[in-house]
C-alpha cells in the first residue's frame, strides 16, 4: 500500500501506436513467469472478424491458434466471433494490487482517520475481522471485476503477518485458481506490519516461500517503518536466494532514506546474483532526482534488471516512466489498494489507471496518451515477464474490444469493455464474465 504524498498520510489518489505488424515481430517470449496460472488453451482455432487493431481505419480479421495470434489462414471449422468494427487493444496488466484488503462488492465502509502505516495496518486488521466474506470471496470479486475491465494478469500482494497467518495468501490463491482460465496471477507475501517490528512474521514468510504458496517475498520500508534495514533485507533476500522466489519490496521512504534502502537492495541483488528477480514498488525517492542523479541509479537498476512499479499517485510521486525506460528499466503500472481500509477509492480498472497516469502527468499529445496505455499493458507484462500482448503474430491472444475512434481518445474517454479475450477465449462480455 502507498502512504500519501505528504507522509505519513496516504496517497492523494484522484481519483503502439504500433499498427498491427504484418510480419511477425519475434516475440521475446520469455519462459512462463513464476506463478502465472497455467491457462487452458482453446482446442479450436478462432477468428475475430471485423476488428480494428489499435484503431486502424480498415477492419481486419484476427486469427487465433493455440491461444496466440497468427498470420496463418484460419483453418476450416474455426469458430468465428464478430468484432463489429470495434477497436482491438492489448489486454492490460496490473503490476501492483492488494486484492486481500478489498471490500469490493460489499457494503460501504466508513473510514476513520489514520496517520501513518501502522494506523492503516491496524485498520486492515479490523476490516479483516469485520468482513462477512472471507478473503477468497472478496479477492475473487475484485479480480473477476478486473478481468471484465480487460486485465489479463496481475501481481497480487497479500498481507502476511501474525494477525492473519497465511490466510490472506491462501485466499488470494483460491481466487487465482477460480480465475485461472482468464487471469495470470503472481502472489507476493507482503509483510505489511513489518518484518522485524512484527515478531513472528519472518517465520511466516519462510513458510510461504518454502511451501511454494507465493512467487515473491515482499518487504516494506526497511528504514522508515521497520527500523532495521540490514536485518529485514538480509532475511527477505535470504529467503529469495534459498527458495528460488522473487523479491518485490514496497519502498515509500523518500530522499536519502529511500536512496539508502534502494542502494542496499541493489547491492544484495548483485551479491546474490538475483539479476532480473527483484522489483521495487512505489520508489518515491526517485521522482525528485535530477536527470544526472537518476541516470546513476537507473544504470544500476538496468544492469541488474531490477523492475519498478508505480501506481501514479500524484504528480510528484509518479515514477518518471519515460526516462527510466530510456535507461532500460522495466516499469509497470498498478492499482494498489482498492476500496479498502486505506482508501475509499480504486476500481482495479487498468484503463482508468492509464487515464490517471495521463492526468497526473498532465499529458496532451497523442504519443503521450498512447504511452500511458502502453504502461498499463506492456509495462506490467515486462515486470511479470509475460510476453507482450501486442497483437503481432505469435503474441498471446489477450485483447479487449471497445468502441471508439483511436487509442489516445480511448485513454481519455475510457469506453466500456465490450469484450475481453484471454488466450483466444472470450472471457468477458459487456462487463460480465462469460
Ligand atoms: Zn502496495
Amino acid at each position: 500500500m502507498t502512504p500519501s504524498s505528504s507522509a505519513p498520510s496516504r496517497r492523494g489518489v484522484l481519483a503502439g501506436a504500433a499498427a498491427l505488424a504484418a510480419t511477425g515481430a519475434a516475440l521475446s517470449a520469455a519462459a512462463a513467469p513464476a506463478g502465472a496460472a497455467s491457462r487452458a488453451r482453446p482446442a479450436r482455432p478462432v477468428v475475430f472478424r471485423n476488428v480494428r487493431p489499435f484503431g486502424a481505419k480498415h477492419p481486419v480479421d484476427l486469427t487465433v491458434l493455440d491461444g496466440r495470434i497468427t498470420d496463418e489462414r484460419a483453418p476450416k471449422g474455426a469458430d468465428v466471433v464478430d468484432g463489429g468494427g470495434r477497436i482491438a487493444l492489448p489486454a492490460l496488466v496490473d503490476a501492483h494490487i492488494h486484492p486481500d484488503k478489498t471490500t469490493w462488492g460489499g457494503a460501504w465502509v466508513s473510514r476513520k482517520p489514520a496517520s501513518g502505516i501502522a494506523d492503516f495496518a491496524a485498520q486492515d486488521v479490523e476490516l479483516f475481522h469485520g468482513q462477512r466474506r472471507p478473503v477468497a470471496k472478496r479477492a475473487y470479486g475484485l479480480m473477476a471485476h478486473a478481468v471484465t475491465r480487460g486485465t489479463r494478469a496481475m501481481r497480487a500482494h497479500a498481507d502476511i503477518a501474525p494477525a492473519y497467518g497465511l490466510a490472506c495468501v491462501e485466499g488470494v490463491a483460491q481466487a487465482r485458481e477460480r480465475l485461472r482460465q482468464a487471469l495470470d496471477v503472481q502472489i507476493v507475501a507482503f509483510p505489511q506490519h513489518g518484518v522485524v517490528r512484527a515478531p513472528g512474521t519472518a517465520a511466516l514468510l519462510k513458510e510461504a516461500a518454502r511451501s511454494g504458496a507465493v512467487d515473491f517475498i515482499g518487504g516494506i520500508d526497511p528504514i522508515g517503518f521497520d527500523h532495521a534495514m540490514d536485518e529485514q533485507l538480509d532475511l527477505v533476500f535470504g529467503l529469495a536466494d534459498r527458495y528460488g522466489v522473487g523479491v518485490d519490496i514496497h519502498l515509500h521512504d523518500r530522499d536519502e532514506k529511500g536512496l539508502t534502502a534502494l542502494r542496499a537492495i541493489i547491492n544484495r541483488t548483485r551479491a546474490l546474483s538475483l539479476r532480473g528477480k527483484v522489483t521495487v514498488s512505489h520508489v518515491f525517492c526517485l521522482p525528485g532526482l535530477s536527470d544526472a542523479e537518476l541516470a546513476g541509479v537507473a544504470a544500476d537498476l538496468a544492469d541488474l534488471d531490477i523492475a519498478l512499479t508505480t501506481v501514479a499517485p500524484n504528480a510528484s510521486l509518479v515514477l518518471p516512466i519515460a526516462r527510466l525506460k530510456e535507461h532500460g528499466v522495466r516499469v509497470g503500472l498498478g492499482s494498489d489498494g482498492v476500496r479498502d481500509a486505506w482508501s475509499p477509492f480504486g476500481n482495479a480498472d487498468m484503463l482508468h489507471r492509464a487515464h490517471l497516469l495521463g492526468w497526473v502527468e498532465d499529458v496532451r499529445l497523442d504519443a503521450e496518451l498512447t504511452a500511458c496505455y502502453e504502461a498499463g499493458a506492456h509495462g506490467g507484462a515486462d515486470v511479470m515477464r509475460l510476453p507482450r500482448a501486442d497483437l503481432t503474430p505469435g503474441s498471446p491472444a489477450d485483447f479487449l474490444l471497445v468502441r471508439g475512434e483511436c487509442l489516445p481518445q480511448i485513454v481519455v474517454d475510457m469506453p466500456a469493455r465490450d469484450m475481453v479475450v484471454h488466450g483466444g477465449r472470450v472471457v468477458a462480455r459487456d462487463g460480465e464474465l462469460t
